[in-house]
């Protein structure tokens, strides 16, 4: 009897770069995907463009034991010198599709998890609705705002949030929306978000345009928006504001490598123009040491970290 050739992926690379219409790299660099820009290469970076080709490859890693990270806008990810190994998952913004239902109390919006987070504020200016004024000015994807519980003191986004859509090996579906708190998101296991429904209530526009303006030009004022950066470093731990307990520690300004303690706001590092995840890292070290050891306060990172450090 004839053996039947079955043609099978011989691994996952194989099947992203033959089988898949998606956009796989191989070693693609990913400092410019970062806001802070600094780090190593993906092994192998995938933009799917079919919620398919997401569960497929997510099959194929769980087979392989390839680990996978998922990278949003990069504006809370320090990426590792050494790169990451395995698959990387950066969505496209829209692979998954948007919706829109309106009625007389306010709009419900599910969009795509690669879409940005400023998409929301959009839709809620165009449809003169309320509530998402303290996600005017945080960059990112609507994937990253649902795992990181983005927000300021005014709000955070999961209070927004009624149902989010994951992908797993299984397949993609709504689950409710999962516990939740300070800048956390308890995201299953395993699972990609690739969508989310945000409801968002009618209101006085003019106070949420005018919330708006005052967060905007807050931020213009205390951050240093004109610098690579990643925004909070660490979460303000209870009672406490982390910039200023770096602050009194003498550490503003303070350099190591191409990377600074910023001069103007102690809870964030900006790359001076060469910076390495080491430096980063060894700058945070440094804060947190002098933090506990000075004032007694633990620092937490807000940063979350992908791949492999030195
Ligand atoms: C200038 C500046 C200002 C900022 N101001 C604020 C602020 O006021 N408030 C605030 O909360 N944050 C702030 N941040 C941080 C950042 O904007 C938020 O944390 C934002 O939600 C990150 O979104 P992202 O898409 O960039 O996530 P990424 O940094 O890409 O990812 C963050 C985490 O989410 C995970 N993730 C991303 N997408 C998915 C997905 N689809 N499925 C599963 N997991 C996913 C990643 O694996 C990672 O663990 C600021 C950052 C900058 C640079």
């Amino acid at each position: 009897m004839n053996a039947v050739a079955v043609i099978r992926p011989r691994s996952l690379a194989e099947w992203l770069e033959r089988e898949v219409g998606a956009e796989v790299k191989r070693d693609e660099p990913l400092a410019p995907w970062c806001t802070v820009r600094v780090g190593g290469s993906a092994a192998l970076l995938l933009r799917p463009r079919t919620p398919q080709t997401l569960v497929t490859a997510l099959g194929l890693a769980r087979d392989e034991g390839a680990p996978v990270s998922i990278l949003g806008l990069g504006a809370n990810t320090l990426v590792g010198d050494l790169g990451v190994p395995g698959l990387t998952v950066k969505l496209p913004a829209s692979t998954f599709g948007e919706e829109v239902a309106l009625d007389e109390a306010g709009g419900t919006f599910t969009l795509s998890a690669g879409a940005s987070i400023a998409r929301l504020v959009t839709l809620m200016k165009q449809y003169q609705l309320v509530g998402a004024e303290f996600l005017a000015g945080v960059p990112g994807t609507i994937g990253g705002a649902v795992t990181m519980n983005a927000g300021t003191k005014h709000g955070e986004a999961m209070s927004r949030v009624v149902a989010v859509e994951v992908a797993t090996v299984d397949g993609v579906g709504w689950i409710a929306p999962p516990p939740h708190r300070y800048r956390h998101t308890e995201v299953p296991p395993g699972a990609v978000i690739t969508r989310a429904k945000f409801r968002l209530p009618t209101g006085d526009v003019e106070a949420s345009q005018a919330a708006m303006d005052a967060d905007l030009g807050y931020r213009k004022r205390t951050q240093p928006l004109s610098q690579p950066n990643f925004g909070s470093v660490f979460t303000n731990p209870p009672g406490h504001a982390a910039g200023a307990l770096i602050e009194r520690t003498g550490l503003k300004g303070h350099t190591i490598g191409g990377a600074q303690i910023s001069t103007l706001h102690a809870n964030w590092i900006v790359n001076l123009g060469a910076a390495t995840a080491f430096d980063v890292t060894s700058l945070m070290a440094l804060a947190q040491q002098r933090v506990r050891e000075q004032l007694g306060v633990e620092l937490t990172p807000e940063v979350k970290r992908i791949g492999v450090f030195r």
